[in-house]
């Protein structure tokens, strides 16, 4: 535990940022408006992110001793502890040991330790609902920070921000300047990098070699790709034959208010699958991340405040599901709802958006096959099943859960998959040397020690993993777990989002494409042979929103992202996922 005491808001890290400046003239002067708190992040670009930058994350210099309690009480800016009704580990407790582990960046630990609160209409708001959540440390179970809660008065006053928003400035702007902005913001992103890679795997608990390679310059691609997008989406004109002269042609228009929800597996990077396509189309957006993984989101919001985004253009407020979710997805000011995460609630939402028809897209789970044909290069597919099924701890939509092996090769692939399973190195994912992190918290790690426990019984055959690793740390480890099992079992049918892999073995091409499909789910699929037309052919037949051949967990912003059958209903990513945050409008005019 550390021995620091929980010193209460603090100013920013080095308060030298552009935003922390202005922040600070504005408090100063007086001239916040009311219920405005100021924002106090890490200033952007200053001597914190050179920090960053100089240690690579690997490194980070000693942490200093802490002037940052004393610095808080004289800040006029702070938010008070007694706002929230934080529970245990709320301000003033004990935070998690994992924050003294030398990888983690003075400035980020300065970051954390004041409570977040909402961005609203471009000011930082203290919740209307009175009270802050506390975000856990996986690899701990300890405090890690405290975030203010939406409640449904901040949804409210989010969506009417939003709404004023794409009537006003925002909506108001040229395509070009959108795309500007969203450039923009995907620059501030990439500059503090190496800051959002460590804070995303301090939340997630996520290993920081995968933050670093993956969540953030996907995250940034992603901005950029959208940013292109403002001036290119485009209409048509037809050719009608009604009689007479007619000029016809079609416009693409904002749908207008998005609420964005968004899951805790990849905060960064889902929000910017939402955000980006929704912003580059002209829209206005509220975005909930997940009760369990907030921060990159309210981090994001500081940068799109320097960005220069119109007030309300962009809102973050976290919260749970339950009131604030509900809440968004059925205010009649949200046009559309774009929802990542479990097929349960994603079933709430389509039925909540049938009442007044909201647009709704939907990205939910999966069981994805990955196959692997006798002619596969074997090291190749060993190394592709490994990525399947282990990278993020299994916690990804399209996890590579059942593994197909044909019977030629079966214990030659199986054998080497659980050897190396069973040395990959578990711990805290700050830790570069960490392979694979914890579980996101202790109800989820049950859930997944619930399926393992189910697998033994209903008779699969455990070749690796399958308990508790306390030796990892004293947060939500769970050995990576490798299953002989069938394709009736439980662990075969349903998604378990962990590092539990289902090995099956196979004879033939009809037989595997078949019970390959034999699932509800239908988002991605892996196929390791070096037939290329047989590779097309089995692609072709496979019932799943992305096939990868010879690779898997292949993601890029230009290819679309979706499910097929019950994976879910629309697509991100692409020119694709602009359909779905524009409405088609057609025009006449009679020329006659
Ligand atoms: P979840 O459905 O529990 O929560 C997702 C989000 O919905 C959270 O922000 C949560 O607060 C919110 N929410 C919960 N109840 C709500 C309600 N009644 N109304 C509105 N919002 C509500 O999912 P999770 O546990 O965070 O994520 C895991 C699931 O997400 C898995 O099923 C996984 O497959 C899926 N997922 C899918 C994709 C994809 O691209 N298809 C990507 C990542 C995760």
């Amino acid at each position: 535990m550390s021995s620091r005491e929980r010193g209460g808001p603090v100013p920013p890290a080095g308060g030298t940022g552009p935003e922390g400046a202005a922040a600070s003239a504005r408090g100063a002067s007086g001239g916040a408006a009311a219920g405005e708190v100021a924002a106090r992040g890490p200033g952007t670009g200053g001597a914190a992110a050179r920090t960053f930058r100089a240690h690579a994350g690997v490194q980070a210099e000693p942490a200093p001793a802490s002037p940052a309690a004393g610095a808080a009480a004289a800040d006029p800016r702070a938010v008070p502890g007694e706002a929230g009704t934080a529970g245990a580990g709320g301000p003033g407790s004990s935070r998690s040991q994992t924050l003294e582990l030398p990888f983690v960046a003075p400035a980020l630990r300065q970051w954390l330790s004041s409570p977040k609160p909402l961005f609203i209409g471009g000011r930082w708001q203290e919740p209307r609902s009175g009270r802050y959540l506390t975000v856990t440390d996986p690899a701990t179970g300890e405090p890690l920070a405290e975030v203010a809660e939406a409640g449904e008065e901040d949804v409210d006053l989010a969506v009417q921000a939003a709404r004023r928003a794409l009537e006003g400035s925002w909506g108001k702007l040229p395509p070009a300047e959108r795309g500007r902005l969203l450039w923009k913001l995907a620059d501030l992103v990439e500059e503090n990098a190496q800051e959002f890679a460590q804070l995303e795997s301090l939340n997630t608990g996520k290993p920081v070699t995968e933050t670093t390679m993956a969540d953030v310059p996907l995250a940034v691609e992603h901005f950029r790709y959208f940013a292109g997008w403002a001036t290119k989406w485009t209409g048509e004109t037809l050719p009608v034959s009604f009689p007479g002269e007619y000029l016809a042609y079609t416009r693409r228009e904002p749908v207008g208010v998005v609420g964005a929800i968004v899951p805790w597996n990849f905060p960064l990077l889902i929000a910017s699958w939402k955000l980006a396509p929704a912003l580059a189309a002209g829209n206005t957006v509220v975005l909930k991340p997940s009760e369990l993984t907030p921060l990159t989101a309210l981090r994001l919001a500081e940068l799109v405040r320097q960005a220069g985004f119109p007030p309300g253009t962009v809102n973050v407020l976290p919260g749970y599901g339950e009131p604030a979710g509900r809440a968004l997805v059925e205010h009649p000011g949200v046009d559309k709802i774009s929802f990542t995460g479990s097929p349960a609630v994603g079933r709430k939402i389509m039925t909540a958006a049938a009442r007044d028809f909201k647009r709704v897209t939907l990205e939910l789970g999966g069981k994805s096959p990955n196959i692997v044909f006798p002619d596969a290069d074997l090291d190749s597919a060993v190394a592709g099943a490994m990525m399947g099924i282990f990278f993020n701890q299994g916690e990804v939509c399209c996890a590579g859960s059942r593994l197909f092996v044909h019977k030629e090769h079966f214990d030659r692939v199986v054998g080497a998959i659980a050897e190396r399973a069973g040395r990959l190195r578990q711990g805290p994912g700050i830790d570069p040397m960490t392979q694979m992190g914890p579980l996101i918290s202790r109800t989820h790690m049950e859930r997944v020690l619930g399926y393992i426990e189910r697998g033994r019984a209903e008779g699969a055959e455990l070749l690796v993993g399958g308990e508790p690793n306390p030796e990892a740390g004293p947060g939500y480890f769970v050995k990576p777990t490798v299953f002989l099992g069938r394709d009736d079992m439980t662990i075969a049918r349903e998604e378990i989002f962990g590092p539990v892999l289902t090995v099956l073995p196979f004879e033939s091409l009809d037989e595997v494409v078949r019970r390959a499909n034999d699932t509800p789910y239908g988002l991605a699929a892996g196929i390791w042979t070096r037939d290329v037309a047989k590779a097309i052919k089995v692609a072709h037949r496979l019932k799943a929103g992305t096939v990868w051949i010879n690779g898997y967990n292949l993601l890029d912003a230009t290819s679309p992202w979706g499910g097929f059958k019950q994976s879910g209903i629309g697509r991100e990513m692409g020119r694709y996922a602009l359909e779905h945050y524009t409405e088609v409008k057609s025009v006449w005019v009679n020329l006659g």
